[in-house]
């Protein structure tokens, strides 16, 4: 307990190792030991899950599937089973539910747990942890790796430090050091952009990041600095939701001029797709359904929708879709002044999305 504020919160993430490939592993024992990659082989596939066999090779989820062979001649590509992967979801957070109300879903292999109020007197966080970690086990057959800490941010770099089937604990003794130490781009919540951005202002590791004052923070990166000068000091007071299901994601871009010609439109959905693209990937959210919006300049706006059975697997294959939608649409009477591409019907029931930055790709 900190003898002024709050009482320090017992904050518990679990990430499932290599979560869609080990499901493979364990459904077909020929794929066992060796290096699997969950997704089509075919020319434009992406790598959507990489086992810890292939990881070896630098393969990794969101590669190409091209390159991943390249990296990787003997690698095995095996179809993704969203449905099974979602069933064993359910069963681990079945299993998260026996031990606390206040689960919040990031994605379909990994959640935060708040533990704070519902640890029994000769309990810890860590021996509920351990819990989870043995009844996953002992019930799915698949390992899962623990973060523990005091907050979010920290348990969820926790979770990482001893993968695959590891289990790590940040105390708040340790938690600004370990801050401190850590690489930026290892950060949750700096994607590439920001990153790169920080890279380029000459920030390494925390310790750059906690020099800085919080006005600086919030000149270069906006709302995301008071984000980064809090985390540099190993604070984030963003609570466990388990509400905080995120629906849909999407990005909308209004014209400067009127768009009449299909060319031009197209050209112009690719930045939109890219964007809606790259939160699909920070956020892990394999969506089923894309919608296109179109506005017209007299301000008549209509919507396009097709949801297919399988989820939007690349920027390519979301491009594809959006342009689907689009091109029925022309030629046009109308000039168009606002496109719009959203993403929806998420593989994931609940994930959560607080930070309205970019989400590191998560390789666990
Ligand atoms: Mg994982």
């Amino acid at each position: 307990m900190s003898p002024a504020g709050p009482p320090v919160r017992k904050i518990v993430h679990i990430d499932m190792d290599a979560f869609y490939a080990s499901v493979e592993q364990r459904d077909n024992p020929a794929l066992r030991g060796k290096p699997v990659a969950v997704g089509h082989g075919r020319a434009r596939g992406v790598v959507a899950a990489a086992s810890y066999e292939a990881r070896a090779f630098g393969v990794h989820s969101a590669l190409p599937s091209v390159t991943a062979l390249r990296k990787c001649p003997e690698l095995i590509f095996t179809p993704p089973r969203f449905d099974v992967y979602r069933r064993i979801s359910l069963e681990i957070r079945g299993i998260f539910a026996r031990f606390t109300p206040l689960i919040e879903p990031l994605a379909l292999d990994e959640a935060y747990l708040d533990l704070s109020d519902f640890l029994a007197p000769d309990e810890t966080a860590t021996s509920v942890a351990e819990k989870i970690r043995a009844a996953i086990r002992a019930e799915t057959g698949l390992t899962a790796s623990a973060g523990v800490s005091y907050n979010k941010f920290l348990a969820k770099m926790a979770s990482g430090q001893l993968k695959p089937d590891g289990l790590f604990v940040i105390t708040p003794k340790m938690g600004p050091a370990f801050v401190e130490a850590l690489p930026v781009h290892k950060f949750h919540g700096v994607g590439p952009a920001t990153a790169e951005k920080m890279r380029r202002l000459g920030f390494e590791t925390g310790a750059d990041l906690r020099a800085c004052a919080l006005p600086f923070l919030r000149e270069h990166f906006g709302k995301a600095g008071d984000f980064f000068f809090a985390i540099a000091r190993g604070i984030d007071e963003r609570p466990v939701r388990p509400d905080r299901a995120r629906k849909s994601i999407g990005a909308e871009i209004t014209f400067l001029e009127d768009v009449f010609a299909l060319d031009v439109a197209r050209e112009r959905l690719a930045p939109i797709v890219q964007k809606v693209w790259g939160a699909c990937e920070r956020t892990r959210l394999r969506g089923r359904a894309v919608t296109l919006k179109i506005k017209y300049q007299d301000f008549q706006q209509i919507t396009r929708g097709h949801t297919a059975p399988d989820p939007v697997e690349s920027g390519a294959d979301l491009l594809r879709r959006s342009l689907a939608l689009l091109e029925p649409l022309f030629p046009t009477q109308k000039g168009v002044r606002l496109l719009g591409v959203t993403v929806s019907a998420f593989d994931d029931a609940a994930p959560s999305g607080q930070l309205d930055f970019g989400f590191a790709a998560d390789e666990g």
